[in-house]
């Protein structure tokens, strides 16, 4: 007999997770069902995110910014020091306490909201039963009136590169290095190569980043990518362009294993030997093994289960958020998406706006958007005027020795009401929620103009890239 719930949660990524408590809090009777386990073999909530993205990335980012600060920024302080040495072992230890902390914590939240948690694989089958293989080999059989699948996504593996979880990995080996390699090559100038690439090519390894397209983060606005892709390049980021992996082959043994790439670019066939390989070219949904025969759930040609709008996937109660369905796939975008599906299943007006999520690059500078950029409004025929405002004329900036970057207003051309922003440089990740704030509440690059920012601060480059946008920026010349 199958032990029934008003709501029953196939993962507990970011999505999942939210949806549960949001539904729980709604006083729906809630079950959550997560297959991970942890690195000490212990089950794990969080997701993706939690466990080897989002924070144990960001974990690494900072302690390898730390480092670099020491031997590139201290002395325009002032500062001196003598032998500065890294710990990897420590710095990854660090990360993994984190980890461990916010893993726990989940469950900590499912407790307090009364979430049923199940630690197993889940399988929907017709009639909206879940089949919960538990890691102990028990299986439990759970029917929700309603069920929400958050399975999120796996590393997509190249059939030449396979994962070996040791000198070719994914994010999870490259989270995990025991020490710096000397040489890393990465396949993928996305955020995830950036951002490990950057965290290692701080620590001292020598960092090529091969990327098939020939154009670099082609997603953001062109000057934002223009300004990154110059000062990675300075940081000493090998970043190839066009540049087609074709073959990785792994040679040696032990401590002396390396890999051997070919790769072609507009120059012809090239071949770099390196000591580890991090392929990072994309994720695709985890829907392996999720959808029993005759549950009725779609497929789309992409590989993500087929939702509409309001995340619902067709059959009856059956409804799909997060990195397996369509959209970006981002953390907050799956919070989002869990929220408002629980709250659509309580008879509440739940909705995601998708005009208004943020994109954020961790790297240094840090590149943050949100909305359109000048190229979308190029084509899409939208009439727009721009503003822009550099952080070399920001006392704080300037001070902080963080002059690198811009802030980018773009505001219809008649109406005012803001259809962008683009941001590259220190704090970016928290100043592009000006820009997401204003949207949301279609407000003017005037509205954004009059509200007073803090001085000296980092957000008056958006104060007055704001004002730039009708031509009255105080700190340049217009
Ligand atoms: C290195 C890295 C860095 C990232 N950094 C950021 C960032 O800074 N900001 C950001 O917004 N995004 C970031 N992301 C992306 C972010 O991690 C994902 O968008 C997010 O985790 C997706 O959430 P989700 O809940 O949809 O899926 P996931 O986080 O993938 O969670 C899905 C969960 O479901 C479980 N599961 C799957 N199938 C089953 C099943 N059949 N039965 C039981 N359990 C199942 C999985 O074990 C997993 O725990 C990063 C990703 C990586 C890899």
């Amino acid at each position: 007999m199958a032990e029934q719930f008003d709501v029953v949660v196939i993962g507990a990524g970011p999505a999942g997770y939210h949806a549960a408590i949001r539904a729980a809090q709604l006083g729906l009777k809630t079950a959550c069902i997560d297959a991970a386990l942890g690195k000490d073999g212990k089950p794990a909530l969080g997701g993706t995110c939690l466990r080897v993205g989002c924070i144990p990335s960001k974990a690494l980012l900072d302690s390898s910014r730390q480092y670099w600060n020491m031997g590139h920024i201290f002395g325009d302080h002032g500062i001196s020091f003598k032998d500065a040495n890294i710990d990897v072992e420590a710095m990854v230890g660090r990360k993994d306490k984190i980890v461990k902390q916010f893993t726990g914590g989940i469950g900590m939240l499912f407790k307090a909201n009364k979430v049923a948690a199940y630690y197993g694989f889940g399988e929907l089958q017709p009639e909206n039963v879940v089949k919960v293989t538990q890691h102990d080999g028990s299986v439990v059989q759970l029917k929700g009136t309603n069920v929400i699948i958050a399975a999120g996504s796996d590393s997509i593996e190249l059939p030449f590169a396979k994962f070996d979880g040791e000198t070719i990995v994914d994010n999870v080996g490259g989270l995990d290095f025991t020490e710096v390699p000397k040489r890393l090559a990465v396949i993928g100038a996305g955020v995830i190569g950036l951002e490990l690439g950057s965290v290692w090519k701080r620590l001292g390894a020598e960092v090529t980043i091969l990327e098939a397209m020939p154009e670099f983060l082609a997603a953001a606005d062109a000057e934002v990518s223009k300004v990154a892709l110059k000062e990675f390049r300075k940081q000493g980021l090998d970043i190839q362009l066009g540049a087609k992996v074709s073959k990785a082959e792994v040679t040696g043994k032990g401590k002396k294993k390396e890999v051997a790439l070919t790769y072609t670019d507009s120059e012809g066939e090239k071949s770099l030997v390196v000591d580890k390989l991090l392929v990072a070219v994309g994720r695709r949904a985890a829907t392996k093994g999720l959808l029993a025969e005759g549950t009725g759930v779609k497929i789309n040609e992409r590989g993500q289960i087929e939702v509409d709008a309001h995340c619902h996937t067709g059959v009856n109660g059956v409804w799909a958020v997060g990195d397996c369905v369509r959209g970006p796939m981002l953390a907050h975008k799956g919070f989002e998406e869990g929220i408002a599906v629980a709250e659509l299943i309580a008879g509440l007006p739940g909705h995601v706006n998708f005009d208004t999520i943020p994109w954020v690059i961790y790297t240094e500078p840090e590149l943050a958007w949100v909305g359109k950029t000048e190229a979308q409004l190029k084509a899409e025929g939208i009439p727009y005027k721009a503003g822009s405002f550099p952080f070399a004329a920001n006392g704080r900036a300037v001070a902080m020795i963080e002059p690198t970057g811009f802030v980018k207003v773009l505001a219809h051309a008649e109406t005012d009401r803001i259809l962008g922003m683009h941001l590259v440089g220190a704090n970016v990740s928290e100043l592009v929620h000006e820009g997401v704030l204003t949207m949301e509440f279609s407000g003017s690059a005037d509205d954004l103009a009059r509200i007073c920012h803090a001085h000296p601060s980092l957000s008056e480059v958006v104060h007055d890239a704001a004002m730039a946008v009708s031509k009255r920026a105080i700190h340049k010349a217009n």
